[in-house]
């Protein structure tokens, strides 16, 4: 009911249920709930109303004053649209100014605007109400729990939804976050550890790097689920997570939806991830012609200033998949990654994954070069481990792993992967641009 989600994102109410409870951990110490209400009460206090049917603006940020804001909102039920504190000054005024242009009201019980992450475009401003929060907390719980006690690391930005879902899913559960400093390997060690964080959500590749630095590495005491999402993982460092022992749970989401339908179940986090995980409690997920298809409470109401979502109607993902038997889902490919080469459809994660598991390669991203004759060029930007490797030695090392369509034709030895601000990797041609690259040549008959 309305009274209930109001209840359930309101700090004041849980001040009066629990208010010595721990809400908020920071590195310089710990804030109860009747604390942080008090801080938003201050907050509230001095707010500047947005006018009737406009929404409160904020640069999210992951710490205090940034979560203080949002509870205010969230207090005054005041939609909040979210701006990412990533995005550069040019970038922050041209999202404002498309803020501004919007005459558009935004609908009843609309809580957040939050922008999906750009990586295939432009990023899309998704309307996501109090109910869809609710749902969307109430269908992961169903799976992982949450409960007072839990302190869930919150190292992103609230501005991307896996991040604001933290919040205000601790909210809702009466339970703690804990703020972080930004990702490295070493750092969130120490913090799970400091802080006795007991859920973290992070992207495969920190996974990766924490596993890369510290080979074998258990996972720490407190911690009873690591979450993973936003991009798929490699099923190798997957294993070698299991190997260490590291709850490893796998999600599959996106802003749209208010974060994740499909979960590891509970239960298999120590026994190894299969693919995304199942559908989670009250979602709905189906695969059609290979295209991953979504609805339920938990999804937004639509894009901001276009015609809301007919509520009973699939939303088409962008992304292609499959369910194997067991009923997990899996995630192939964002259907704007594919490359069409030749005819043949090429797979950038099949590749990329063929050529990490050579000696030499850290890391590898795939895209496709556009090519007036064959469509696109399957083309990869490699991570050598030390010092680039012959291009012999991938012609050999692929040899007989992978097709020879989907061989890469041409290369670049790069630093780093190119990532957008939530971590991902930019999959795009534009990604080549001012590159050098090198050609790989195949013996005939392959
Ligand atoms: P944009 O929609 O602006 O192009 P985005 O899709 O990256 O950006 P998000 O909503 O943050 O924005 O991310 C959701 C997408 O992330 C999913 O549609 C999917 O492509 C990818 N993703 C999320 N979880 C997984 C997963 N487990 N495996 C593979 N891909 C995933
Ligand atoms: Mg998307």
């Amino acid at each position: 009911t309305v009274e209930e989600l109001r209840r359930d994102f309101s700090v004041f109410e849980a001040a009066r249920e629990q208010g010595a409870a721990l809400f908020v951990r920071t590195p310089e110490g710990d804030l109860t709930y009747a604390e942080v209400a008090r801080l938003v009460a201050d907050r509230i206090a001095t707010f500047e109303r947005s006018a009737p049917g406009r929404p409160h603006v904020l640069v999210a940020r992951n710490d205090l004053v940034s979560i203080v804001e949002i509870l205010a909102c969230l207090e005054l039920e005041i939609p909040v649209v979210l701006l990412h504190p990533g995005l550069t000054e040019h970038e922050q005024q041209a999202q404002r100014d498309e803020i501004a242009a919007k005459r558009d009201p935004l609908p009843e019980g609309a809580a957040v605007v939050v922008f999906t992450s750009g990586t295939t475009g432009r990023a899309k401003p998704a309307v996501l109400t109090r109910r869809a929060l609710a749902e969307s907390a109430r269908s992961s719980e169903a799976n992982i729990g949450l409960a007072p006690g839990d302190v869930w690391l919150l190292s992103i930005s609230p501005a991307r939804i896996g991040g604001f879902s933290i919040l205000t899913r601790s909210l809702r559960a009466r339970s703690a976050v804990a703020l972080g400093g930004h990702f490295s390997p070493e750092g969130f060690l120490r913090e799970v550890e400091s802080m006795g964080v007991t859920l973290a959500s992070i992207v495969p590749t920190m996974l990766v790097q924490i596993l890369k630095t510290f080979p074998g590495c258990k996972a720490p005491a407190t911690l009873r689920a690591l979450l993973l999402g936003g991009a798929s993982a490699s099923d190798a460092w997957l294993a070698r997570a299991r190997d260490a022992a590291w709850p490893v749970i796998a999600t599959y989401g996106m802003t749209e939806t208010a974060s994740n339908v499909t979960t590891t179940p509970y239960a298999e986090r120590y026994s190894g991830v299969v693919g995304s995980g199942r559908v989670n409690a009250f979602a709905e997920v189906r695969v059609e012609n290979g295209h991953i298809l979504v609805r339920g409470p938990m999804r937004m109401t639509g894009y901001w200033g276009e015609t809301p979502l007919d509520p009973e109607a699939w939303h088409d993902t962008g992304d292609i998949g499959y369910f194997d038997e067991a009923g997990y889902l899996h995630v192939e490919a964002r259907r704007s990654d594919l490359i069409l080469s030749g005819g043949n459809n090429v797979y950038p994660l099949e590749v990329e994954a063929a050529l990490e598991s050579l000696p030499g390669i850290r890391e590898a991203l795939v895209t496709g070069l556009p090519d007036d004759v064959w469509g696109a060029v399957v083309t990869a930007l490699l991570v050598p481990e030390k010092e680039p490797l012959a291009p012999e030695a991938i012609v050999d090392g692929l040899s007989g792993r992978l097709a020879a369509y989907k061989s890469p034709r041409r290369i670049a030895w790069v630093k780093a992967l190119p990532v957008n601000p939530g971590g991902k990797l930019r999959r795009r041609p534009d990604v080549l641009e001012g590159l050098k690259l090198e050609t790989l040549h195949y013996r005939k008959g392959r």
